[in-house]
């Protein structure tokens, strides 16, 4: 979105086709990349370096370090051994020969290469046939008495952009660069606020900028390249208070609505209380008691819980939707899966239905009268409690009194899904507009670094203890060369009346999991084991356990019938593929065997494992890989061996993998950061928030300002 145009137009807001040799065409592709004024142009930043301020000897060359040489054409050759090549070999005074080969070139560019014509070429030096060679350098040539000047900074190399080459983008920048306005005019941040706890300071913007954009030859490129470099330190700082003050932003706008103060005295949460057969642990008791507080104020809550599986979340919820109960109004509460909706169903009513609670249905399996019937109990308010899949979020589900909206495993619902259940509590019937309250829930624990800069929009919970009794889940990591040892210890539990999971991590060849493995590493070419064929197989080797499939080829109905028999003993061994990810619990189910195990994230590994160890059986759960191991493959295996805290597991697949895939970029566009990186700048975040409560309270112009310069107004987040 364009920043807001006012005239005569800011240096930085000025439109890209404003500097010379940008057509319409350029102009669309750079927009296509979001890149619009001069201000966008400034903040596209080189991917890398490359060092032209100096020449290397050709005889000094060292295989696989970057460099610039130039030389005299000595031979040229062209050759067809598989496909079309070119090799032009130079030397220079060193007494040196290189080879630069090319693969791809034009006719009148092999004419140019005529024995004792002058180049200079850069690259990265290879062992070749003879000695070493450049495969298509970048190179200039000089003519044969030919001279030109060295640059004076590193080169730097910015992300490709279709359309629109290297060269031309160079010059571009160039351009915009010229028209940096001066620091006065370009600085929004306070001076004083630039100090860093250990006592240096960091550069202003337009220092940062001209020094990522060219620097010196004397540069650090080594900390360039790590991007610790005071100068991306900087425009990290900058760019992660711009999305920390967008967030902030969003929370007052949601502080503006009204809700229902639910501050009842709370003679149904201790009836509930009274019922439950355990006790409340610390932790659940702390988090009660910040969703009370919450609840109680005529503001709309919006709350994170966090908290492993299987640490009880689910009574947590059932707690407060108990305040709004007596508070005579409704509660939504939805869950992504069916089947994790039934088992909340089933919770929840044997829970409040003794109390006089009523809980209604609602997924898109209820069809017809049933369907309108609880529409209908919605509507009135009969329905006290409403359970259901998106279902709930649908048009035609129109709630009485919605006070408190509960949304389960949130990472799986988009952000525009959660909001389409917020408004349907909003109102403006006595001429207050309110929305309800939101309690979000999530067993994907999300390092407290990332929650804070990710959620600033929302509170964040965590339930980081487990109910007592809880025997520790001990995994093993297990060769798949040992799967028939495995197999007979299969059969050795099942006899024992134990159920076991073995999960498949891909069924056919084309399973669409937006959650797969990254790519890459050997561990890409292992074909992974079609749950069908395991499923023959095991079956085969195991006469006498009677073993299920559930797959995400089979139809809802299907899978849930399949899990429902598990879930009741009528299957001993459950053979499935990820599926059964989400918060399934069979207590009984104390076995669990992960093939390819290699291949999946930690944060899936873990979820996985949360299956067992529900009951008070001992649980084991076999990591089944296929070797080799990737460096990273070793160490997720490692980190599941060592421990089960999903914080610590999350903040270890932060290390490995970075935030963008571990928040997914749906629900919060981090992935969207230019500069910055949460892993890395995570330091940075103390004096991120406490610039954007300065600027919040002395300067909330400028901390528009900041926001509008890295997002880009408020396009991107309107509606959050
Ligand atoms: P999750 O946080 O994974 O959603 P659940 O809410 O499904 O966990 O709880 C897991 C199991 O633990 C359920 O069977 C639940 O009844 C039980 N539970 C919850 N809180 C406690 C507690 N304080 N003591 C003992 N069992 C509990
Ligand atoms: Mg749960």
């Amino acid at each position: 979105m364009p920043v807001v145009v006012r005239s005569p137009e800011p240096a930085f807001a000025q439109p890209i086709s404003a500097l010379s040799g940008v057509g319409p065409k350029v102009a669309e592709k750079l927009a296509a990349r979001g890149l619009l004024t001069l201000q966008d142009l400034w903040l596209h930043l080189p991917l890398r370096y490359e060092d032209r301020t100096s020449l290397t000897p050709i005889a000094r060359l060292q295989p696989g370090v970057a460099v610039q040489v130039e030389g005299v054409v000595e031979a040229v050759e062209r050759g067809f051994r598989y496909r079309p090549m070119l090799r032009v070999a130079i030397g220079d005074a060193s007494r040196g020969t290189l080879v630069l080969r090319f693969f791809h070139f034009r006719a009148a560019q092999v004419s140019q290469f005529a024995v004792g014509t002058r180049l200079r070429a850069y690259g990265t030096p290879r062992p070749g046939q003879h000695g070493l060679e450049i495969v298509h350098p970048s190179y200039k040539l000089l003519g044969v008495e030919g001279e030109a000047p060295l640059s004076e900074t590193l080169e730097p190399v910015y992300p490709a952009i279709e359309g629109v080459g290297p060269a031309v983008m160079r010059k571009l920048i160039t351009q915009a660069l010229d028209r940096l306005p001066d620091q006065a005019a370009l600085e929004l941040l306070p001076e004083h606020l630039l100090g860093l706890p250990d006592g240096s300071r960091l550069p202003s913007l337009r220092e940062a900028l001209l020094t990522m954009h060219r620097p010196a030859r004397d540069a650090d490129v080594a900390a360039l390249s790590a991007c610790t470099h005071p100068a991306q330190r900087r425009l990290a700082l900058e760019e992660l208070l711009a999305h920390h003050l967008s967030l902030r932003r969003q929370r007052i706008a949601l502080q503006q609505h009204r809700a229902y103060a639910l501050s009842g005295r709370g003679g149904l949460v201790a009836r509930l209380r009274a019922a439950l057969p355990f006790e409340l642990t610390g932790a659940q008791e702390r988090v009660f008691t910040q969703l009370r507080a919450d609840l109680a104020r005529p503001q709309p809550m919006l709350r994170l819980v966090q908290g492993d599986v299987g640490s009880g979340k689910t009574v947590v919820a059932a707690l407060a939707a108990m305040l709004a109960v007596e508070a005579g109004r409704q509660v939504a509460l939805a869950a992504p899966t069916e089947l994790l909706a039934e088992q909340h169903l089933a919770n929840l009513r044997g829970w409040l239905e003794p109390l006089g609670v009523r809980v209604a249905w609602l997924a898109g399996k209820v069809t017809g009268k049933a369907r309108a019937k609880v529409l209908e109990e919605v509507a009135d308010g009969t329905a006290q409690v409403v359970v259901g899949t998106h279902a709930l979020m649908q048009d035609a589900v129109a709630f009485h009194d919605l006070a408190l909206a509960i949304v389960d495993e949130q990472h799986r619902f988009g952000v525009h899904q959660r909001l389409a259940l917020r408004d349907k509590g909003a109102r403006a019937g006595d001429g207050v507009s309110r929305v309800p309250h939101q309690l979000v829930m999530t067993a994907t624990p999300i390092p407290r670094t990332l929650a804070m800069a990710a959620y600033a929009d929302l509170d964040v919970s965590a339930i980081d203890e487990l109910p007592p009794g809880r025997t520790p889940v001990q995994t093993i990591a297990l060769s798949a060369e040992r799967r028939p040892e495995l197999i007979e210890r299969i059969r050795v539990a099942c006899a024992e009346r134990r159920q076991v999971y073995w999960v498949c991590t891909l069924i056919e060849e084309a399973e669409e999991d937006p959650k797969a493995p990254p790519r890459g590493g050997p561990a890409n070419r292992v074909e992974a084991q079609a749950a069908q064929t395991t499923f023959e197989q095991l079956t085969a080797a195991l006469p006498g356990v009677r073993v299920a499939l559930v797959h995400g080829r089979m139809k809802p109905a299907e899978k849930q019938a399949v899990m429902r028999a598990f879930k009741q003993g009528e299957s001993d061994l459950l053979v499935a593929t990820t599926v059964i990810e989400v918060g399934v619990d069979v207590p009984n189910a104390s076995l669990m065997v992960i093939e390819n195990a290699e291949r999946l994230g930690l944060s899936q590994l873990h979820q996985l494992r949360g299956r067992v160890g529900r009951g008070a059986a001992a649980s084991s759960c076999v990591l089944l890989y296929q070797g080799p191991l990737s460096q990273m493959a070793r160490e997720r295996l490692d980190t599941m061996r060592q421990t089960s805290d999903g914080f610590v597991i999350a903040e270890k697949d932060l290390e490995l993998r970075g935030p963008g895939e571990l928040l997914g970029t749906r629900q919060t566009g981090l992935a969207a950061f230019r500069v910055a990186d949460l892993a890395r700048d995570a330091g940075l975040l103390p004096q991120v928030h406490a610039l954007a409560d300065h600027l919040l309270e002395h300067a909330p112009a400028l901390a528009e300002r900041i926001t509008a310069r890295w997002i880009g107004g408020a396009a991107r987040y309107a509606s959050a």
